[in-house]
């Protein structure tokens, strides 16, 4: 158990990221008490069944009264609409912070509502699986992950310190970044993988010439590798792509003119080319595994019997 950090936390949202929250801090008793709200009947009462919170509510606004820190974890497209609703009972002094995808959007979204004397910290944990809503979350998800700030001008630097140290103590490394740079980092590293994906995925669903059954029956070799990241909630990806057009549209047709320099070295037979670059590539799978954030595991650890036969 770590010392206890806040006298009370408000979670505004608790599917997989809220909920993976008030896990970590109830298992290292960060808050004195914590109050969440979901905007839906359902989810608030499965939270209060999986004991995540001490008060739970349906309105945000009552929830955020005499919170010292406020996570906002919703989709990025609706948090506009959360800061507004919260902003009139927000407690001079406190913290608030989201946990959003996309910065430059949700930043221009709250930060107009944000009241005088509040401590607003945009914020995103680089950690997340493919599973929503407030069964999906666990404490060690933030553990070993980055966690990005993105201050907006003139933030206070007790603030700012109190909220690295909150990320730190569920696990993850904190960096800062503007919030610029934040959205074309994550158009690479998160937002184009999921959109070729979703393509790729959606491809092999309108194919004529092979049956779904033949997709799914010799997924294995590769496909299926995909079906995780497309997979992933739908509302929350058309959040993302709406919420970071232009940097995802820029990663898109350098990805596009790549993609025909590969497809032009594979018609004209140029194994040099392709070698050159499967090689360079196999590297960044390397530097992955030795800054730490995957493991050697051949097949992604992936027991090599099927789960239903003994391995
Ligand atoms: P989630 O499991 O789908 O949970 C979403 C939560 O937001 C639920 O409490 C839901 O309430 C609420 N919500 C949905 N639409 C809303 C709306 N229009 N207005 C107000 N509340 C709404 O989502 P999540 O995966 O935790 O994602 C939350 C945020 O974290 C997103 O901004 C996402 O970009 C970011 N994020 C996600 C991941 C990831 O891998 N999933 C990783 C890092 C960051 P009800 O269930 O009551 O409708």
């Amino acid at each position: 158990m770590s010392v206890q950090q806040f006298d009370r936390i408000a979670l505004i949202g608790i599917g997989l990221i809220g909920s993976s929250i008030a896990r970590a801090v109830k298992e290292q008793g960060l808050a004195g008490s914590v109050a969440i709200s979901s905007r839906s009947e359902d989810t608030l009462r499965r939270a209060e069944e999986l004991a995540l919170g001490t008060d739970y509510y349906l309105d945000a606004a009552e929830a955020v009264r005499d919170a010292d820190l406020v996570i906002v974890s919703v989709p990025v497209g609706a948090s506009g609409s959360v800061a507004q609703q919260i902003a009139p009972n927000l407690k001079p002094g406190a913290i608030l912070t989201d946990v959003g995808s996309t910065k430059a959007s949700v930043v221009a979204q709250m930060l107009p509502h944000v009241p005088k004397g509040v401590h607003f910290i945009p914020g995103h944990p680089l950690a997340g699986t493919e599973h929503s809503g407030p069964d999906a979350g666990f404490a060690d998800l933030f553990r070993g992950r980055w966690c990005i700030l993105t201050p907006v001008h003139g933030t206070d630097k007790a603030a700012k310190k109190k909220l690295s140290t909150f990320w730190e103590t569920l696990g993850s490394k904190v960096d800062e970044m503007d919030t610029e740079h934040h959205d074309k980092v994550l158009a690479i590293v998160s937002h184009l993988p999921h959109i070729i994906a979703y393509n790729i995925v959606g491809t092999a669903d309108d194919l004529e010439t092979v049956t779904e059954s033949e997709v799914i029956k010799y997924s294995a070799s590769g496909f299926r590798d995909f079906t995780r990241l497309a997979a992933s909630d739908p509302t929350m990806w058309r959040d993302v792509c709406l919420h970071n057009k232009d940097a995802i549209l820029e990663m898109l047709s350098r990805f596009s003119e790549d993609l025909a320099y590969l497809q032009r070295a594979i018609r004209w037979g140029d194994g040099e080319k392709l070698f050159d670059l499967f090689t360079r590539t196999r590297a960044i799978r390397r530097s992955i595994i030795d800054a730490g954030q995957d493991t050697a595991a051949a097949n992604f650890g992936r027991p090599v019997a099927p789960p239903d036969k003994p391995s």
